[in-house]
């Protein structure tokens, strides 16, 4: 479902404006399936960026217990506590779209390191 109304300037996500106040639309989708307010960002997990679908919609612990469950499903083993850096999981543990678990923070050194090869080249 594409958004067409407004959009956040700086993040292009859906708005809604209530008064003065900028509601995210992906988070309206979200409570309208759900009946509660969402837990950090709400996004859609079908793969098309800023869907507002309600059915599409999940918020930070769903997309996790999503991912978590395709992890299982697709044989994999239970989240590490820590990473082999020792970065910690609960904040720190992703799980890719394929199921595949990552560290985010390790991921994010990795990619400090390529580009930093590449402004050196
Ligand atoms: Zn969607
Ligand atoms: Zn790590």
């Amino acid at each position: 479902m594409d958004w067409t109304g407004e959009r956040n300037a700086t993040s292009n996500r859906p708005l809604l404006s209530h008064g003065y106040r900028h509601h995210s639309a992906a988070g309206i989708a979200f409570r309208i399936r759900t009946g509660r307010d969402p837990v950090g960002q709400v996004r859609a997990d079908c793969g098309m960026q800023h869907c507002v679908a309600p059915d599409h919609v999940e918020d930070a612990p769903g997309r996790r217990r999503n991912r978590e469950q395709l992890r299982y499903i697709s044989g994999g083993r239970a989240l590490q506590e820590r990473c082999r850096n020792d970065h910690d999981q609960a904040e720190h543990g992703r799980v890719a779209a394929d199921g595949r678990a990552y560290c985010n923070a390790c991921k994010r050194a990795r990619d400090a390191r390529s580009q930093a090869r590449r402004d050196a080249a």
